[in-house]
């Protein structure tokens, strides 16, 4: 599987040398960032660009990036940088902070092999397919529909995910309202994130 190197994939970003080495490799640990060394109260598993099929990978991208364990400040700012650049249109549920320990996206193309139930499937799609106007914080276009926990409380609740109310928001507000869900997490140990890919879809967790 081709690989970009890890200071191509993630510029800025420093890793733990003993992270890095041939025992890393060898024994499949990912590189973690340094900030890893002293604080493990919050930390997330990043594999870019993969998305699992029922627990197969499936690659989202020709050259993928490695999978990589980061602090919460340095997830952010990969997120920020993935996510204001995404033009595609994105329903985005807010995690539960308690449970959840994976948070990805899933494009619209792949719902059903990623095991969405066919009526979540067709609630996401009509909200994909309906949202337009501006966003609710800024004059922009909005290509982000936020559906908060009070919204939907399970991603089971196909009535809520379609008829929820939600926030409209434009990708830098979109790209906010899921900061400040990540941030509002003391503590958190995500086994799984990706970042967005295709032209439309879904940011679900478990
Ligand atoms: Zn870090
Ligand atoms: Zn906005």
């Amino acid at each position: 599987m081709a690989r970009l190197p890890l200071e191509q994939a993630y510029p800025g970003l420093v890793f733990r040398p003993r992270t890095r080495n041939w025992w890393a490799r060898l024994t499949r640990v990912p590189p973690e960032c340094v900030h890893l060394e002293t604080e493990q109260a919050w930390m997330a598993t990043l594999v870019p660009d993969t998305l699992y099929l029922r627990g197969k990978a499936a690659p989202r991208r020709k050259l993928e990036r490695p999978e990589v364990s980061l602090c919460r400040a340095c997830l952010l700012g990969v997120l920020w940088t993935e996510l204001a650049a995404y033009s595609g249109r994105v329903v985005c549920f807010e995690p539960d902070a308690e449970t959840f320990t994976q948070y990805f996206f899933v494009a619209e193309p792949d719902f059903a092999a990623a095991g969405f139930e066919p009526e979540v499937a067709a609630a996401i799609e009509q909200r994909l397919a309906a949202l337009s106007g501006a966003c609710s914080e800024c004059s922009r276009p909005a290509t982000w529909l936020w559906l908060s926990r009070q919204d939907v409380a399970s991603l089971d609740d196909f009535g809520h995910i379609r008829a929820a109310a939600g926030r409209r928001l434009c990708a830098e507000h979109g790209v906010r309202a899921l900061s400040g869900a990540l941030e509002a997490c003391a503590e958190a140990n995500l086994f799984y994130m990706n970042v967005p890919y295709g032209e439309s879809g879904a940011y679900v967790w478990i």
